[in-house]
């Protein structure tokens, strides 16, 4: 089934799940605050916004509070992330998926209400770990 998803933050993140999601034939409401990186996904995502996500009023006109889903892929901007996440939860985004720089961040980001919470690099890297392991075990 079709979803409407918004993106916020176009960074390595934010940006290869705009691609994917457009792949699967996902809506996609794509919004940076850099010019550069809006460019970039002009013609991939359904839409793509050069608007800063911290101010209330841009993400009410952009109307997404009546997305299925929103994805914050903001990293180094913590406060901006935290920000963000809280004021889409208060908008009444059913569904959340935050990305946290580090533990505290994402603590942070659960506390006020992120539905999922994904440390990439973190993760990445058991899981390469992990296949690592169960590959030597299956060469073995
Ligand atoms: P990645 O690790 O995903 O490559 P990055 O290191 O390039 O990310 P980040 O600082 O994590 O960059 O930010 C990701 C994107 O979020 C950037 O393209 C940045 O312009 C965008 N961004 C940051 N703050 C805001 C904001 N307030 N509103 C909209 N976009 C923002």
């Amino acid at each position: 089934m079709k979803q409407n998803f918004a993106i916020i933050g176009l960074g390595r993140f934010g940006g290869s799940i705009c691609r994917a999601l457009i792949e699967s034939g996902q809506e996609v409401l794509a919004i940076d605050s850099n010019e550069d990186r809006v460019n970039e996904y002009m013609n991939i995502a359904t839409h793509a916004v050069l608007a800063n996500a911290q101010d209330e009023n841009v993400l009410r006109s952009l109307g997404v509070k009546n997305m299925d889903h929103a994805i914050v892929a903001i990293g180094e901007d913590i406060q901006a992330s935290i920000l963000v996440t809280l004021m889409l939860k208060e908008l009444g985004v059913p569904y959340i998926t935050a990305k946290a720089q580090n533990e505290y961040h994402g603590k942070v980001l659960e506390k006020i209400g992120a539905d999922r919470v994904v440390h990439p690099e973190r993760d990445m890297g058991k899981r390469i770990a992990h296949n690592l392991v169960s590959k030597n075990v299956l060469d073995y």
